[in-house]
């Protein structure tokens, strides 16, 4: 009899238990029913990942997800613009003001709005004075330029944009997207200067070439309008700049303009 007592009062308990066993089981079933279609709505791969971690709390799960997102997109996205850059001037060797030892950093001169829009003009100049044909030789006629132009022409900085040297690299001067001093009349042209004197030396095509290859990548980064022309300095000012050799060869390019509309007679 008590026996059988015991044994129904288990059966009472065991029926309890599963009646709580049951609600709870319920409660749980559709709180994870939600807290799986909040993880579905995730983008993947966070639903993916997340479905694992049943444990947290959805909404946690959601915060640490979009945080842990923003933060790959943004990594991505500045890994991504380094390589652009890279891809945009691969085939140019610029060597920067830091790099061959410039006077400052960045250039004091005024900024140009938007390059793209504005900078419609390439004109090639050459420096004059001795050329170069090794990196330690090219940089420091770049700052024996810097210290010219700015001692005594007074000017802000380097007034070339870019040097080209004997060693086919770029050597940046005022950089991209800053106002043109030499030539007033035409301030957002973007100056080019090949180191040496091209009046009877003939221009070696490798450096022709590095200063082709530099506008390509002025219009790839956008800070030259793609419809731009390219002139000599004797074609805007009257100077016999860029020497009778480095004109001529300029002249064959596609790009150099015929435009008699700019073009000064002297
Ligand atoms: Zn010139």
């Amino acid at each position: 009899m008590n026996d059988k007592k015991i044994q129904g009062q288990n059966s009472n308990f065991n029926t309890e238990n599963q009646r709580t066993s049951l609600k709870y089981t319920t409660t749980r079933t559709s709180h994870n029913q939600k807290a799986k279609q909040d993880v579905e709505d995730l983008p993947y791969p966070f639903s993916a990942t997340i479905k694992v971690v049943g444990k947290f709390d959805s909404t946690m799960i959601k915060v640490i997800s979009t945080f842990l997102f923003i933060a790959i997109i943004l990594s991505i996205a500045s890994s991504s613009i380094g390589d652009l850059e890279d891809i945009l001037c691969r085939d140019v060797m610029i060597i920067g003001r830091r790099e061959w030892g410039s006077q400052s950093e960045t250039t004091s001169a005024k900024n140009i709005s938007d390059p793209y829009l504005n900078v419609n003009f390439v004109v090639i100049h050459h420096t004059r004075g001795d050329n170069c044909s090794t990196n330690t030789e090219c940089k420091q006629r770049v700052r024996e330029i810097q210290r010219f132009d700015m001692d005594v022409l007074e000017k802000k900085d380097i007034m070339m944009h870019f040097l080209i040297g004997g060693d086919n690299r770029v050597y940046e001067g005022r950089g991209w997207g800053v106002v043109e001093e030499d030539i007033p009349e035409h301030p957002f042209a973007l100056s080019i200067g090949f180191i040496g004197d091209y009046d009877t030396m003939n221009v070696p095509n490798a450096m022709l070439y590095s200063a082709q290859k530099l506008i390509q990548c002025g219009v790839k980064k956008k800070m030259i309008f793609k419809q731009h022309r390219v002139y000599g300095h004797r074609d805007v000012r009257c100077t016999t700049c860029p020497g009778d050799k480095l004109f001529k060869a300029i002249k064959a390019w596609a790009s150099y303009s015929q435009d008699n509309n700019i073009i000064v007679r002297c």
